[in-house]
């Protein structure tokens, strides 16, 4: 190599300290699932990267990652799957000047005029799809774009993907796997209650939840799919174009992104982004961009790929919606599992659609990492388009007095010594008596999912407590119309309707107790699946985590929380004490209810829109006593959406599909046949 001279050194070096930069970073997103910054930081330096790259291309190594899709550690455990025709990464644009260029250069090499199909980019991770004859045999994600993990027994856990098509075709498909924004919010805060790290966005939760060893995890994190490209269409689905692709590939029985459209020019593509941006807020998944794709097969063959990015598409990546504030304070809850969670309690700011003025900083480390302090000016995004989240600190604009933050180390109600357990990111308070826990684990025992005592919400459990009426979930049983008629706000009806609820909640199906007593990792779907494999709580009680585990889609996790709930004698007084208190400890939501007969029976159901005579779970509830399998996502196997008010995306699909759709009211109608 000719000796460089003093700007090329320079070059040089600039590239190395990008390229190490930037690999330490793809390290962390694509092996790990767990970036440490934000996408917006990363494109940022990568385009610095690419600048450099096409001003000195002769300083580039082979193994730069400008020429390297994605990340090339795949998972140990994970077995290994050749893409014969490698899976490629996008080019992107981030400006309407970028995206007219690149239009132009393709239009170039072209003497009639072009169009392309545009397309929501899918904030998930690219996966592939074999089927033969009609059967899918694999599944693996994208890997270093040659080769791929294998994932085909957790990919069959996804509701919306068919095992089968409809067609008895031989062909593979591509596209993405996505957790969506309800999901995403939920398993968060799941985690953060259990203690666990979050996840930073719905692409890494769904990559998460694919890229391991176990398919009753995949199914628990109800992923959703798009695809979006076929290896070959011309001759393995006989079509011609990639508008053409996608109504095949939904005829098949394959999920499809409804959104696409055909255009021809720049201002046809910024009319679509700007109704893409529009509506990005009511999305029920994340996007980070659109995609443009010529249109035309043929042509995408001359146009061909480079290592890395197809030449014939181009992402066009959304500006980070991003807001600037001043941290006012952080504020500490103790959950009822004595996880304690800071808030960053901030000056009220508008950000994509909402005033913030709170946001979660998880775990300690989470507010050590980012190193904020009182005072500090942060940069705020949304992660995953919904949940308010620091993206950094803006050290130039940190107050010269300003501290690190002193993390706590006794707990803020109780004042006992918190602790760190092994291998938790959160801080824990372990007094069993820490009136904080009690008042969250008495206020989910009453919540509506597990007995679902009408009338007492967080501020009554907070006045029980006060008033020393209540200190285990056992007392509630205890209570008389002299303890409440005292309370604040409390009259001669509603301290009758309270313990009228309560009374009632003795009758309960032992489930909705199994969930209530909050023991950790059980839901209230894992508790109901668990109560009626047992027959009832004393038996329950008795299991070993083995025993519990071996019931279907419930895993040694949650077998050992509750073999070791139940081992504690707080647990089982606790069980003696409701027994005696007539709470019922047996499973009887079947024989009461179960009904073969009903026309819901066998039928795949799926919920969407606001409901107003009902809630979710209690619809779900119904459904599921009446025989019918409640689905989150709409797919060729839907037998009935039943859709509230603004229904969005699933009414759409369902349309598309042809699957019937009835309204709350004609719901209602029916739940007699
Ligand atoms: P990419 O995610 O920007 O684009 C390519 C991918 O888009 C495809 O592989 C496909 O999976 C997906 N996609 C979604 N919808 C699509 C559609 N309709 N049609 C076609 N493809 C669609 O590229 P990449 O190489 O996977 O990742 C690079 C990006 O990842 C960066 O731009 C950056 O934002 C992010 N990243 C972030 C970090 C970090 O530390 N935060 C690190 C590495 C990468």
């Amino acid at each position: 190599m000719p000796e460089l001279d003093a700007q090329q050194q320079q070059a040089q070096q600039q590239i190395n300290e990008l390229e190490t930069q930037l690999k330490q970073w793809a390290k962390e997103y694509y092996e790990q699932d767990a970036p440490s910054v934000e996408d917006a930081q990363y494109d940022r330096l990568y385009a610095q990267l690419t600048a450099l790259a096409e001003q000195y291309p002769a300083l580039i190594a082979d193994d730069s990652i400008t020429k390297q899709v994605g990340g090339n550690q795949l998972k140990d455990d994970l077995p290994k799957v050749n893409h014969p025709v490698p899976m490629l990464s996008l080019g992107d644009v981030f400006s309407y000047d970028e995206l007219d260029t690149w239009f132009n250069t393709i239009q170039k090499q072209n003497e009639q005029s072009l169009t392309y199909n545009a397309e929501l980019k899918i904030d998930g991770l690219a996966i592939s799809l074999i089927y033969q004859e009609g059967q899918l045999v694999q599944a693996s994600t994208r890997g270093d774009g040659s080769i791929g993990e294998d994932v085909t027994a957790n990919i069959k856990e996804i509701d919306d993907i068919p095992q089968t098509l409809n067609e008895p075709l031989s062909v593979e498909v591509r596209g993405e796997v996505y957790m969506n924004k309800a999901n995403f919010v939920a398993l968060n805060e799941q985690r953060e209650r259990d203690g666990l790290t979050t996840f930073a966005n719905p692409r890494n939760a769904a990559a998460g939840s694919l890229r391991q060893l176990d398919p009753k995890i995949t199914k628990q994190r109800k992923l959703s799919t798009f695809l979006y490209y076929a290896v070959d269409p011309l001759n393995s689905l006989n079509v011609t174009t990639q508008s053409e692709l996608l109504e095949k590939l939904a005829a098949l029985g394959l999920p499809t992104n409804p959104t696409n459209a055909v255009v021809s020019d720049l201002s046809e593509s910024e009319a679509y982004i700007e109704q893409a941006n529009a509506k990005r807020d009511q999305l029920a998944y994340g996007i980070d961009g659109i995609v443009f794709k010529v249109n035309d097969f043929a042509l995408q063959n001359t146009l061909g790929n480079t290592v890395k990015v197809p030449r014939w598409a181009i992402a066009y990546k959304f500006p980070p919606e991003e807001a600037e504030t001043v941290i006012q304070e952080i504020t500490w809850t103790v959950g009822r599992t004595g996880a304690v969670t800071p808030t960053a309690i901030m000056d009220p700011v508008s950000l994509a659609g909402t005033t913030v003025a709170r946001a979660s900083l998880h775990n300690p480390a989470y507010l050590t990492g980012k190193d904020i302090r009182i005072g500090d000016t942060v940069l705020l995004h949304k992660a995953g388009d919904i949940i308010p989240e620091i993206s950094e600190v803006v050290l130039s604009k940190r107050p010269s007095n300003a501290e690190p933050y002193p993390i706590p180390t006794e707990c803020p109600v109780c004042h006992e010594a918190l602790v760190h357990v092994d291998g938790e990111a959160a801080l824990r308070c372990i007094n069993p008596q820490c009136p904080a826990q009690i008042q969250e684990s008495i206020t989910h025992f009453a919540s509506r999912q597990a007995m679902n005592i009408d009338g007492l919400g967080p501020k009554i459990v907070e006045q029980l407590l006060q008033r020393h009426l209540v200190q285990e979930v056992s007392d509630l049983y205890r209570l008389t119309f002299d303890d409440l008629i005292d309370l604040n706000k409390f009259g001669e009806v509603s301290a009758n309707n309270l313990l009228t609820a309560i009374d009632q909640s003795r009758q309960n199906s032992v489930e909705r107790l199994l969930f209530g007593l909050g023991i950790r990792n059980v839901g209230a779907k894992g508790a109901k699946v668990i109560a009626k494999h047992f027959g009832d709580l004393p038996t329950i009680a008795k299991a070993t985590a083995e025993e519990i585990a071996s019931i279907p889609g419930i895993g040694l996790v949650i077998g050992h929380s509750i073999a070791q709930y139940f081992s504690t004698p707080r647990a089982q007084a606790l069980l003696e004490d409701l027994a005696g208190l007539g709470v019922n400890l047996a499973y009887t939501s079947e024989p009461l209810n179960i009904t073969t007969d009903s026309i819901f029976n066998d039928k795949k159901v799926v919920i969407t829109g606001k409901l107003s005579d009902m809630t979710r779970p209690e619809m779900t509830e119904w459904l599921e006593a009446h025989g019918a399998t409640v689905a989150n996502s709409v797919s060729k196997k839907t037998d009935l959406l039943i859709a509230g008010t603004d229904a969005g995306s699933k009414l759409t699909k369902a349309e598309n599909l042809g699957v019937e759709i009835w309204s709350e009211a004609q719901f209602r109608d029916n739940m007699g046949e």
